[in-house]
């Protein structure tokens, strides 16, 4: 039986990478030391006024115009109202009604095939405090500890339409995202994890909201686990609730938090305060004007300068430091070759340990001796591709490696015959097959020789000199 169908929409909030907060001066840096980086304004004392940080503005339109959104040009901000420590006002300055773009798109190469994503909206808001859950998780703390240094960061968030059919898709749409995020130069992955809300709806029936979930991987965790879950009610024929939901990454599970307030609940009211936005047609031209070049481009250009097929090119571009090394790379050597080691060797090492380049440590002048080491001759590519695993694993850069393990190439035929005599002489059938013309015998002759040399020997000398041996 085929599995009931999923849809996935998500709300990411994105913190972008402005000098100072949302609505006061207070820097956006340094906030490791807590309550250090607030003001009258983004601790909510009566009285205070807050005002728009103008440079917010131009980085919002540019994330909208990179996904291909619609602007509403007169903008009234909201008051988001409820009670939360996290939240001094009691309110949340936000856009609700008339969010700043809205009808966007994002282009998604996923398993091989292109799909668009729509986007609803991408709207302005606050980020709130910092709540410090002491004692355990949110379900099971002793208390809260506030740290109001958020309070205020500017922050979008961008809004998809339910179009997202797997968490893997989901996970791949964040990571799209995420570089085209890099590519602006709006965001720093560095100093902020996305968080996200993930809708799922399984079969058409009642929707669950997972709630603030932090980082990229998590996201996928988190809504498997909800598919599953609704899966298993619904095959037991129980009735799912509409409801807010927490994930805790500890356990891998999912709480329910409160049965789905609407969004009425929130109680939005046009904020007083602040004046409404207008968005004027030469800001936003200029700003398009300066976009810079966006993963989509630059994998066409790598496709057309560069020669790389799709699936390579669309792999570099996902993860703007890896386009980046790429390009880096290419100072010294061919395009194609670099962007074969890169997307199958080092993408290997890389996700069968879970990280991205930049947390790998692999730097470009690293990586670059491996092809200056096969060059020289001093080690085979097969060698070459046991460095690039043992690169990631150890940290040790490929000339670092050779020289603690004293590789070298064998390519001298003194060095080589008597593994080669040891080889016939243990694979009799292997030989009697050759013998009777059989190709693929040589070819699992040549591996044993590999073997038997750790990968050192020359596979193109070996080759001739079994074939001169068994004449
Ligand atoms: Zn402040
Ligand atoms: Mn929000």
């Amino acid at each position: 039986m085929a599995e009931p169908k999923t849809i996935i929409g998500l709300e990411t909030h994105v913190q972008l990478n402005t000098n100072t907060k949302l609505f006061c001066n207070c820097p956006t840096t340094g906030l490791d030391k807590p309550n250090t980086r607030v003001c009258d304004v983004c601790l909510g004392f009566p009285g205070t006024k807050p005002r728009f940080n103008r440079m917010v503005l131009e980085k919002a339109v540019a994330v909208a115009l990179a996904l291909n959104c619609k602007f509403n040009k007169l903008m009234p901000w909201a008051r988001k109202s409820y009670f939360y420590p996290d939240m001094s006002k009691n309110y949340q300055i936000t856009q609700y009604d008339v969010p700043l773009a809205y009808n966007g798109y994002l282009m998604l190469d996923f398993e091989g095939r292109k799909k668009r994503i729509r986007i609803r909206r991408v709207h302005i808001e606050e980020d709130p405090a910092r709540i410090i859950h002491v004692g355990g998780s949110i379900m099971k703390a002793d208390y809260v500890q506030v740290d109001y240094n958020r309070s205020g960061i500017p922050l979008i968030e961008v809004v998809t339409e339910p179009d997202l059919s797997s968490p893997a898709e989901a996970r791949a749409y964040l990571n799209k995202l995420i570089s085209i995020l890099e590519h602006l130069g709006v965001y720093d992955a560095a100093n902020f994890v996305l968080r996200s809300d993930g809708n799922v709806n399984v079969a058409g029936t009642k929707r669950a909201e997972v709630k603030n979930i932090s980082g990229v991987k998590t996201v996928e965790k988190a809504m498997a686990y909800e598919v599953t879950r609704h899966r298993n009610l619904l095959r037991r024929g129980a009735a799912l609730k509409q409801e807010t939901r927490h994930y805790n990454p500890k356990t891998g599970l999912t709480h329910s938090l409160r049965v789905k307030e609407t969004e009425e609940e929130y109680g939005y009211i046009i904020d007083p305060d602040l004046s409404w936005i207008k968005l004027s047609n030469e800001l936003i031209s200029r700003v398009r004007k300066s976009l810079p070049e966006l993963p989509d481009e630059r994998a066409k250009r790598f496709i057309k300068d560069y020669k790389l097929n799709v699936e390579q090119a669309g792999t570099l571009i996902n993860d703007k430091s890896l386009a980046d090394f790429f390009e880096e790379c290419l100072k010294k050597h061919n395009p194609l070759l670099i962007a074969k080691w890169i997307v199958t060797e080092l993408m290997k090492s890389l996700n069968y340990h879970s990280i991205s380049l930049r947390e790998s440590g692999v730097t470009v002048k690293g990586f670059l001796e491996l092809f200056s080491l096969m060059d020289d001759g001093i080690i085979t590519s097969r060698m070459a591709k046991e460095l690039v695993k043992d690169y990631v694993d150890l940290k040790k850069t490929p000339k670092q490696l050779v020289r603690a393990k004293g590789l070298k190439r064998i390519s001298r035929a003194e060095d080589l015959l008597s593994t080669i005599k040891k080889v016939i002489k243990n694979n009799s059938s292997a030989v009697r097959d050759y013998k009777s013309g059989q190709g693929r015998a040589l070819h699992f002759l040549i591996g044993q020789v590999m073997k038997e040399t750790g990968g050192q020997a020359e596979p193109g000398k070996v080759r001739e000199l079994i074939k001169k041996s068994l004449k």
